[in-house]
């Protein structure tokens, strides 16, 4: 089993256009964020979570050959307007259309945004195709399980997922964009071998986890290893990674860990 981290940074990249991120080190490419998404590997089987708009360079980046699933945790732009170029992935499946889960306010979004896509198969070689499928709380793949749950995120809800190789039994959550992440929530991703958090900043924020909340988090869990991503500018990777205990750090652009 392997998770790639495609992006790690908040809605607007980091760095941000026309600002300087003062305490920032941008001579640390870790500290260069595009938007959040990752990319799952089960059994061969390849699953992507959201597509920022930085999907086509990110797959480019990390050598991104195939993808069988496309999941949207939420409608919101950083996960939702790369889509479109899931076109290619379209032509690398035989001219098919590609299956894309959501909730249903997730899928609305698509329809919204993409209406040219939601179609059986491409219309011309090269032509986006999407299956709409609403996700269901447990999605059962010949490659393995994902399990679905709901985090808070302001007026929207995210889709918080849970990864469960079938071969292996190794499993990685993946709680991006919320604002908490509740009992019930805590309990499906115990036991898991890697856990992603949202950790936006140092501060709190409405809709977002800071990096405290996202600590308090962690802990209670206790994932052997734990990733925080969705971060600003705030946060310096190498001041902030080494103050944090054993077994959580923070994610960056192109870390890939296998299982
Ligand atoms: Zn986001
Ligand atoms: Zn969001």
């Amino acid at each position: 089993m392997e998770i790639i981290f495609m992006g790690t940074g908040t809605s607007q990249g980091v760095p941000m256009i026309a600002h300087d991120p003062e305490k920032l080190d941008l001579q640390n490419p870790k500290n260069w964020r595009s938007r959040s998404s990752i990319h799952v590997v089960m059994d061969g089987c390849h699953i992507q979570v959201d597509a920022a708009q930085e999907f086509r360079l990110q797959c480019i980046q990390n050598n991104i050959q195939q993808i069988d699933y496309f999941v949207l945790t939420h409608g919101h732009a950083d996960h939702i307007l790369g889509m479109d170029d899931l076109r290619r992935f379209c032509d690398l499946l035989g001219g098919k259309s590609i299956p894309i889960y959501s909730s249903e306010i997730g899928l609305k979004r698509v329809r919204e945004i993409f209406p040219y896509a939601i179609r059986e198969k491409p219309e011309f070689r090269g032509y986006p195709a999407f299956q709409l499928i609403e996700i269901p709380p447990i999605l059962e793949l010949d490659c393995g399980r994902i399990y679905t749950t709901l985090l808070p995120h302001g007026r929207m809800q995210v889709l918080g997922l849970l990864f469960e190789e079938r071969s292996s039994g190794k499993r990685i959550a993946y709680y991006t964009d919320c604002k908490t992440v509740g009992v019930k929530q805590r309990e499906l991703a115990r036991g898991a071998d890697i856990v992603v958090l949202d950790a936006l900043r140092p501060n709190s924020h409405p809709t977002h986890m800071s990096i405290e909340e996202a600590l308090e988090t962690a802990l209670d869990i206790a994932a052997p290893q734990t990733y925080f991503t969705h971060m600003t500018f705030m946060i310096d990777h190498e001041t902030y990674n080494i103050q944090f205990p054993q077994g959580i750090s923070l994610a960056y652009d192109g870390l890939r860990v296998t299982l």
